[in-house]
Order: structure tokens, then C-alpha cells, then sequence
């Protein structure tokens, strides 16, 4: 009947959170040791400047877990678990420490300047002596000014924008580059941003995801690019996949691609041996290939 349909519906969900729970305490119980097993991997995706024959201009940082049980776990699969506990802040640290190191031996080595942008969790920011740390750890690596970025997800907004924009003005005291990521995804006001003091604002991959209609999608994005470029702010668009996407992007002023487009997240290494082969991208015909 019906009614026992809906009951084994019930036990499989039922079931099926009880899997997920476990797995969660798992991972959980793994992830402190993973940090100093080094199980935690620097992947890098390029950002593109469009307006300078797609030139690369540098980086985000993407963590991957190379689980010795399960294989590579893309961060939608941990990160919201670590944001509930502190694991969130010890792996921010990890990830930015590593990503000075990568910096700083590539820069020894000859590497001409690049932006690597970092991401913290929105725990993280917070956190007394927040901004003391970071400017440590660049201190410590001997990374020159305006190299590094920090990238906040729009809903810190939400939390404490006052706090907020105080720590972004100490961190670019500090030298850093701070830019808005997910920007348009859902919690900031637009009159926020007459006050918000960042270097960029990336545009969320919503944007570029399939729209009923993309002249109106147009119309949005590239006032918003406007609206930006009068406040000295740099755009980047996140998520592009498609080449009349780039074309109409060069066209709307938008200053930074990062999307498959043009290069997926890679290993930090296979990263540097790009940057040692090119300074430039083409499109990226088997983008569908993915
Ligand atoms: P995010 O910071 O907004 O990073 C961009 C995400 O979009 C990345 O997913 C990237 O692989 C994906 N992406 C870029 N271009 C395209 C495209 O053209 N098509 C599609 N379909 N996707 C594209 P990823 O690597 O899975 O990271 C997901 C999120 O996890 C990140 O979103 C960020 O919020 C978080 N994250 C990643 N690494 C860290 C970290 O070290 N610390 C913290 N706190 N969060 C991190
Ligand atoms: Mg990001
Ligand atoms: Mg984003
Ligand atoms: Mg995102």
C-alpha cells in the first residue's frame, strides 16, 4: 500500500542521514591527523585577464583531500562539516601557509609576478588576531605587497558587515588584495557596496548558468561590471564556460576570467609548469569534455 510505501521511504532517508552522520564523524576524526599527514592538496585554477590577450594573472587556491579510505574529496564535501568546529580555521591556516611557500620558491626560482588568491571561511575572519596571523605568515615567506589575495564569501556580509570592512581595512594595510567571492549569490544588499572597501568582487558562477534569457542576464552583469569599474573595484567572473560568454565579458569591461573555459582547477605543480610553457590562454574548445 501506500502507506508502507511511504514508510520504507521514510526508514531508506532515515537510513541514508544515519550513513551520511557517520561518514561526517569520520571525517571529522580524520582531518586533524590529515593536516599533518599532508593529505590536504593545493589545486589551482588560473584567472585570466581579458583585457590583456588573456593573459595569465595569477591563481585561486582550491583545496582537494587526498583521503587515504575514500580517494580525492572535493571541498563541497568537507567544508561545510569543518565550518561547525574549528578544523575550518586550522586548514584556512594550512592552505594559505602552503600557498606562501608555493609563492616564495616560485618566485626564487624566477617566476614572474603572479595574484594567488586564497579563500577563508567566513569562522575564520572573525577570529582575534585574524589578521595578525596572515600578516605573519607573508611577513615569514617574504611575499611581496599586493601578491596575495584573500577572498571572503559574500554571506560574511550577513554575520558583521561593520567588523567586516574594519578587517579588510587592516588587511590591505597589511599588503593584501581582498576581493568579495560569490558575489550576487544571495545574501548581499546592493547598498552594501557603497561602503565595502575590497580590491574585487567575483561574480558568482549563477551568472553564467543557464538563463532564460540572456539578454537579460547581459543587461545585469554588465552593470554590475559598471557600477564596480566606476568604484575602482576589479571584476572577475567565476564559472565561465562558454566562448560567447568571454566575447560578450571583453566587450562589457570585465577585467578577469576564471572558468573552465579557459583552464579547470590543476595540481599546484602542473600550475607552475603551465606558467613556465605560457603566458597566455586560448580558449578552451573541449571545455565540454570535462
Ligand atoms: P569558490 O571559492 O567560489 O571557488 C570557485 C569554485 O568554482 C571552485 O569549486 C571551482 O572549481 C569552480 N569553478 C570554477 N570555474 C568553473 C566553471 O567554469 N564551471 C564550473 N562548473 N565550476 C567552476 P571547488 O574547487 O569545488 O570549490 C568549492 C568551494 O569550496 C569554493 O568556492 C570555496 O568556497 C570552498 N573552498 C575551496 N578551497 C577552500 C579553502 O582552502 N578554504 C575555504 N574556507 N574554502 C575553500
Ligand atoms: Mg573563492
Ligand atoms: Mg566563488
Ligand atoms: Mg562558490
Amino acid at each position: 500500500t501506500a502507506k508502507e510505501k511511504n514508510g520504507s521511504a521514510f526508514v531508506y532517508y532515515d537510513d541514508d542521514i544515519r550513513k551520511k552522520t557517520l561518514e561526517d564523524s569520520s571525517l571529522e576524526a580524520e582531518a586533524e591527523s590529515a593536516i599533518r599527514n599532508r593529505e590536504f592538496r593545493l589545486y589551482m585554477q588560473p584567472k585570466v585577464d581579458i583585457q590583456n590577450g588573456n593573459r595569465i594573472c595569477g591563481a585561486e587556491v582550491l583545496v582537494r583531500w587526498q583521503n587515504p579510505r575514500l580517494g580525492l574529496i572535493p571541498p563541497g564535501r568537507f567544508i561545510p562539516l569543518f565550518e561547525k568546529s574549528d578544523l575550518i580555521i586550522k586548514l584556512d591556516r594550512y592552505m594559505f601557509e602552503q600557498a606562501c611557500i608555493w609563492l616564495k620558491s616560485y618566485l626564487n626560482g624566477g617566476g614572474r609576478p603572479v595574484n594567488i588568491a586564497v579563500n577563508v571561511s567566513k569562522v575564520g575572519i572573525f577570529q582575534p588576531g585574524f589578521v595578525e596571523y596572515y600578516a605573519a605568515v607573508k611577513k615569514k615567506y617574504g611575499i611581496p605587497d599586493h601578491m596575495l589575495e584573500l577572498e571572503f564569501t559574500e554571506n560574511i556580509l550577513a554575520v558583521d558587515t561593520e567588523l567586516f570592512c574594519d578587517l579588510v581595512i587592516k588587511l590591505r594595510k597589511e599588503g593584501f588584495l581582498c576581493s568579495l567571492d560569490d558575489f550576487g549569490s544571495g545574501y548581499s544588499s546592493l547598498n552594501l557596496l557603497k561602503d565595502l572597501p575590497v580590491d574585487a568582487l567575483k561574480l558568482d558562477i549563477m551568472f553564467f548558468r543557464k538563463s532564460r534569457d540572456v539578454r537579460r542576464e547581459r543587461i545585469v552583469v554588465s552593470n554590475f561590471i559598471n557600477m564596480a569599474k566606476q568604484l575602482n573595484i576589479t571584476t572577475i567572473a567565476e564559472g565561465v564556460e562558454e566562448e560567447d560568454t568571454v566575447e560578450f565579458l571583453q566587450n562589457a569591461d570585465c577585467d578577469v576570467i576564471q572558468g573552465y573555459i579557459f583552464a579547470k582547477p590543476m595540481p599546484k605543480e602542473e600550475f607552475e609548469a603551465m606558467l613556465g610553457r605560457t603566458d597566455h590562454l586560448a580558449i578552451n574548445h573541449n571545455e565540454q569534455g570535462y
